[in-house]
């Protein structure tokens, strides 16, 4: 029998972290920032004229976009803002990845890439991380749709050399290669400068990690003039006004803020580096996490056990069923003392 249903564009969606509704918990599930954003914000959200509300927001996005351009340094016309960097990465698929050919992204990625892919009829192919899960350039010199990399990668914490992914450029003058640079700020080393060399670059970032405004839902691009017109022409062409009022004006207030910004990394980056060693004391293995989280497995007890246990004690962290990576968990980097009581924790758990 004919159906409605045979023509209705299926997928199957990307799982986001969990949210609980319960207070008292310690969420180290979805890599969010456990500072505040920087105070300006604060300041300007109990000063915001809601009556302008009733206009529409600049389909430009021009105060954010050039606060963006300042703090990088870079020329407005490079730059290219959406809701979340998943919604850049979104446009940036629908835009980019029109060929037969198959894009190419590791095994284990930010699972959001092959969600894409398949609801926009992109055929893609995935390329096994090594046993260390670290991407080999080499097996992407090859034909190919387009290229996605989430450098550092997600959920390994593992950073690529930008002289890799240099090599990656070399051998892929004629698709869009995406660098992903969600996590680049706490260790990463961005390749940015690229953008200057290669016009099928383009790099994405966004405020939700290093910048504190997850909820506020502000991701950024930076690529050739040519690729940022391609990318804004197909914005344009689904949905004029992607960003609101409130997320224009408060995005451009935090980039302004680099001192803000400067510290609540660092203290970030140093909480992460104590329990790198503290992980280490109780067994856990992993690699070296350049991101505001860390991917680890113990020898001796399962991923499964550890997740469940943390959970009974109102600590949540990420864990997938998924091929080779279901004995890990993946941990973000709280305050001191989050990361204290789960320290705690695991000892009891593990003894
Ligand atoms: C968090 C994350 C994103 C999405 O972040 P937004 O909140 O949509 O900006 C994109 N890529 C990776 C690898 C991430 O971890």
């Amino acid at each position: 029998m004919m159906s409605y249903e045979e023509f209705v564009r299926k997928v199957i969606p990307y799982t986001p972290g969990e949210q609980p509704k319960i207070k008292n918990i310690i969420k180290l599930n979805t890599n969010e920032n456990p500072y505040p954003p920087a105070p300006a914000v604060a300041k300007a959200l109990k000063d915001m004229d809601y009556s302008e509300f009733r206009k529409y927001p600049d389909p430009e996005c021009s105060l954010l976009v050039e606060k963006i351009a300042d703090f990088y340094n870079i020329d407005s016309k490079k730059i290219f803002v959406g809701v979340g960097s998943d919604d850049v990465l979104s446009m940036a698929f629908l835009t980019f990845f029109n060929s037969d050919k198959p894009i190419l992204f590791p095994d284990i990625t930010y699972s959001f890439y092959d969600v894409w892919a398949k609801l926009y009829r992109i055929p893609y192919e995935q390329i096994p991380l090594n046993d260390d899960f670290e991407i080999e350039p080499a097996d992407y010199f090859r034909s190919n749709g387009g290229i996605v990399i989430a450098n550092p990668n997600a959920p390994t914490g593992i950073m690529l050399p930008n002289d890799a992914i240099e090599q990656i450029l070399q051998k892929n003058p004629d698709v869009v290669v995406i660098v992903d640079e969600a996590y680049v700020d706490f260790g990463g080393e961005s390749v940015l400068p690229l953008i200057e060399k290669y016009e099928n670059l383009l790099v994405v970032q966004t405020f939700s990690k290093s910048r504190s405004m997850a909820g506020m839902r502000i991701g950024f691009a930076f690529g050739s003039e040519k690729l940022i017109k391609y990318l804004s022409d197909v914005k344009f062409s689904f949905n004029s006004y992607t960003m609101n009022q409130p997320s224009l004006l408060l995005g451009a207030l935090a980039i302004e803020d680099k001192e803000y910004f400067e510290k609540t990394r660092n203290m970030i980056i140093a909480t992460r580096e104590r329990v790198k060693l503290q992980l280490k004391e109780l067994g856990f293995v992993f690699g070296d996490s350049r991101t505001n989280f860390i991917f680890a497995k113990h020898p001796e007890k399962s991923g499964k056990e550890i997740f469940e246990k943390l959970r009974e004690k109102s600590i949540i962290v990420r864990r997938w069923d998924a091929p080779r990576i279901s004995e890990y968990l993946r941990i973000t980097i709280g305050t001191d003392e989050e990361m204290d009581t789960l320290i705690a924790e695991l000892k009891t758990i593990l003894s």
